[in-house]
């Protein structure tokens, strides 16, 4: 029984107790298909995020996908390439429902250009990161990473609060569109700017934006007197961040944090140039990408000199992970790199113990469910801080999009508990279906990605992408009910490649067993990772949870 969706009415969210499938196993990977498409950005195109980020290649491929996971029996595993389903092969109960390969090109040709080739042949599709491996929960997805950003932003410079502080960003797309929530959750006035009035208004429909301003004149006001009352707030202005950012710096006015979340990662579908309206960018896409590329190069130029420009006036300033100092310094900013990333920045030792984005959703569409777990995490976790604090925050502030969903970052040993005593709920119908678990590629053991989540490794293996494929031979190996290895699309090919997994707790001593195994083999792996790169944390953290790592000597 589906609910009505009036985001997209023809993409109905999922949920209820009857089954289309052979199985829970099957039903459960069927909805999580039809979840993302639910909260994606753009479903009639099966695009969920980041510009391209798609569910599956093209409509045929999704409706084989759909009839194959509606009739496929347990002991049988469905082959996914790139989107597009190309074989169903017998294999035994305890394997993989799905194994995916999205998007891997081999590394001479992994280049932004020969992917739009591909992609244009009907070759290939990037599936982002969760959008090809169906573990996209809309925005609430990146709302717990991005406010631990500015917890840690705010202990580190601001005297552990964000109130009566400016905080400069852009982008109001799938992911970027979690900024402002997250921003007025820390206590921040938030100012997010976004080229694309329908995104502006969609995230002020779903209440992640309390304002819109008419221009920057309006949004500055209104951010100075938030500011001077220490009032939280969330302000969207539609305009080009290429434009704004340096309007404020000529204005003399120095925000306290600056980040940016368009998608600067792909500059033809992606990243929109200044001075170029949104038709004549869609047109440029068919028409001129090598203009749009070199448009779009030159302005993210312009908008990290300003960047810069605030850094140096004493801005704390980021970046969040979409490429944009490696599109400047490639457009000629030499010291784009002064920029730091995010994940070196302020999150590096959560990733030492394996603590990341862990998610679950509920299965039944059920909001009970969630709210069941949410209580079962208060009194699994008392101590763990970070944890206790963001279940108490997310309850009141961030609505459900889609099946019922929460993100929390746990880390090892937690992320097992966890799932096996919602496991047990199932068993004892505490709660209305199953539930799926699964956590970001951003996560610890599973990407390698040296502009993003390997910059600077302390020892020097930042661009070694052996980590994710390890991690999903081992996730095979311990019976996930889909694993998926991904590498880079659009202006991200060539520049990473990460694992993805998905297990079902339905409730079955079966299931016990296959979360216990992957989740516990999947946070090792990521402690392993960063023990093995000398990281003394990752060291603390395998002795203390018995975490096998070999070392030498
Ligand atoms: P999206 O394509 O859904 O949205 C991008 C937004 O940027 C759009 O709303 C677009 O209108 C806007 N935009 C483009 N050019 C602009 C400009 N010059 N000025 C103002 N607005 C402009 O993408 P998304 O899913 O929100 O992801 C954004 C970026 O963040 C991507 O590069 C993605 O890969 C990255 N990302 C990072 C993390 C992380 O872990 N930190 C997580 C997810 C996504």
């Amino acid at each position: 029984m589906s609910k009505p969706n009036p985001r997209h009415p023809n993409f109905p969210i999922p949920g209820g107790p009857k089954l289309r499938a052979k199985g829970w196993r099957q039903e459960a990977l069927l909805r999580l298909l039809e979840n993302v498409l639910s909260v994606g950005e753009d479903p009639d195109n099966l695009i969920v995020y980041a510009a391209l980020g798609k569910a599956a290649r093209n409509w045929a491929a999704h409706d084989a996908i759909v009839r194959t996971l509606k009739e496929m029996d347990e002991d049988q595993t469905l082959i996914i390439q790139s989107g597009k389903p190309v074989g169903l092969l017998k294999t035994h109960a305890k394997a993989p429902m799905v194994i995916m390969a999205n998007c891997n090109i081999v590394g001479q040709w992994a280049k932004a250009e020969y992917f739009y080739q591909l992609q244009e042949k009907g070759l290939i599709c990037w599936g982002g990161l969760t959008a090809g491996a169906w573990q996209y929960i809309g925005s609430q997805g990146v709302i717990q990473g991005t406010y631990e950003i500015f917890m840690r932003i705010a202990e580190k410079r601001f005297g552990g609060s964000l109130a009566g502080r400016f905080v400069l960003t852009a982008g109001l797309g799938g992911m970027g569109g979690a900024q402002p929530l997250a921003g007025r959750m820390a206590g921040a006035a938030i100012l997010v700017v976004d080229i694309d009035p329908d995104r502006v208004a969609k995230r002020k429909s779903i209440g992640f934006l309390d304002e819109v301003a008419s221009d920057l004149d309006a949004a500055l006001a209104m951010v100075d007197a938030a500011v001077k009352e220490k009032r939280a707030v969330s302000i969207g202005l539609v305009g080009n961040a290429a434009d704004i950012y340096p309007q404020i710096v000529k204005r003399g006015i120095v925000p306290d944090v600056v980040s940016d979340q368009t998608s600067a990662h792909d500059l033809v579908y992606g990243y929109v140039p200044k001075g170029m309206s949104l038709e004549e960018v869609r047109r440029l896409r068919k028409e001129g990408q090598g203009q749009l590329m070199a448009a779009s190069r030159a302005s993210i130029a312009d908008h990290v000199r300003a960047m810069l420009t605030l850094q140096a006036k004493g801005a704390e300033v980021f970046d969040n992970g979409n490429l944009i100092r490696t599109q400047a310094r490639e457009g000629g900013v030499e010291n784009a790199f002064d920029i730091p990333i995010f994940t070196e920045a302020y999150l590096r030792p959560l990733f030492c113990r394996a603590i990341g984005p862990f998610r679950w959703m509920a299965l039944s569409g059920d909001e009970g469910d969630i709210a069941r777990i949410d209580d079962l995490v208060l009194e699994l976790f008392p101590d763990n801080h970070i944890v206790t604090n963001w279940i108490r925050l997310a309850r009141e502030n961030v609505p459900f999009e889609g099946l019922p969903a929460r993100i929390a970052w746990l880390g090892h040993g937690e992320r097992t508990k966890l799932a096996i005593a919602v496991n047990k709920l199932v068993a004892q119908g505490e709660l209305k279906g199953p539930v799926a678990f699964s956590r970001d590629h951003l996560d610890a053991g599973a990407m390698a990605h040296p502009n993003i989540m390997t910059e600077n490794m302390k020892d020097g293996s930042d661009a070694v992408a052996d980590w994710p494929l390890i991690n999903a031979m081992t996730l095979c190996s311990s019976m996930a009910d889909l694993v998926v290895i991904h590498s880079g699309g659009g202006g991200y090919a060539g520049y990473m490649t990460s694992a993805g997994v998905t297990i079902i707790a339905d409730g079955s001593e079966a299931a016990t067993e296959r979360l216990d195994m992957s989740i516990t083999n999947d946070t090792s792996l990521g402690i392993i990772r960063y023990a093995d790169a000398g990281y003394e944390d990752a060291v603390d953290a395998a002795e203390q949870g018995k975490v096998p790592h070999i070392r030498l000597g």
